[in-house]
């Protein structure tokens, strides 16, 4: 199944799924993260990307998991339909719990951050105390708490024994200002029994499928299908430009190695500069 966001409504209720294997499995590859990390990771792009969904196209969102548990932070940076992602720590293994990815402990006690860039307007910061660490739990409780919107969100990572990622993805449940309460009452008797997003994935359900399971016995509307991607908005033009904020000196030092390398928190590219380059970059400031 190829990676894609299904947006629909249904009675004044936005109703969002994806899957996100392919995508969840390159950033994995790219940050060689642990069984552990990678769910942690994967969740929270998912988690970013249902976010950005409910935004306008050229905006953007930031999720930051700030806890006090192994994994250090956990950051997922989506805009439109394309998200990056990163780990603080990687290598990290926690025994599991209950048989499962202990997402929690690796995340632990600590702050969500949720940054808005919005479009004509300053960037906008919410915050809340970590609900669980468990992700989802934790935006649910932050849109909720922060925003004052009701919602449901579910997200879901599924590893094999090797550590490759066999299925991702998540839902997204938001009630529209103008939701009748016996919708949400249909809804929240739906998800009761919804089994894990990654089971339903691995026993061939689409978003689409995923949707209509949620919205049971609601009039739903399928919007829109879009592909998700993982991409950073790294360049070398914006490591060129970052290197222009430094001063002479510092570019003078770096001017002493034949080659520099500028790495990418988000996608773990290195750009290398020649020793030639910094000073062309020093010269132009
Ligand atoms: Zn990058």
């Amino acid at each position: 199944m190829e990676d894609y966001l299904i947006k629909a409504t249904a009675e004044g209720v936005r109703i969002y799924a994806l899957v996100t294997t392919g995508l969840v499995q390159e950033a994995n590859e790219r940050h060689q993260c642990s069984h552990l990390s990678i769910a942690a990771l994967g969740r929270a792009m998912n988690g970013a990307l249902l976010f950005a969904a409910t935004m306008k196209d050229n905006e953007r969102v930031t999720l930051r998991f700030s806890g006090d548990g192994p994994l250090g932070n956990v950051v997922a940076d989506a805009e439109g339909t394309h998200v990056r992602g990163y780990v603080e720590n990687p290598n990290v293994f926690l025994p599991l719990k209950n048989g499962k990815l202990d997402v929690g402990a690796g995340i632990g006690k600590g702050t969500l951050t949720v940054t808005r860039f919005l479009t004509n307007a300053e960037p906008f910061n919410g915050f809340c105390d970590l609900t669980d660490g468990e992700i989802a739990s934790d935006l649910t409780n932050y849109l909720y708490t922060s925003e004052q919107t009701p919602a449901s969100v579910a997200l879901g990572v599924m590893v094999d024994k090797d550590g490759k990622v066999i299925a991702a993805g998540g839902w997204f449940i938001q009630a529209m200002p103008d939701c009748d309460e016996e919708v949400l009452i249909k809804l929240e008797n739906n998800v009761i029994s919804m089994p894990y997003v990654t089971e339903l994935l691995n026993s061939g359900f689409t978003p689409e499928k995923i949707v209509m399971k949620i919205a049971e016995g609601l009039e739903l509307s399928i919007k829109e299908k879009l592909p998700v991607e993982f991409k950073c908005r790294c360049s070398k033009e914006k490591v060129i430009d970052m290197l222009a904020t430094l001063s002479p000196k510092e570019l003078s030092e770096m001017e002493q190695d034949e080659v520099t390398e500028v790495h990418c928190q988000f996608c773990n590219e290195i750009y290398k500069l020649t020793s030639k380059e910094i000073k062309a970059i020093k010269n132009k400031i």
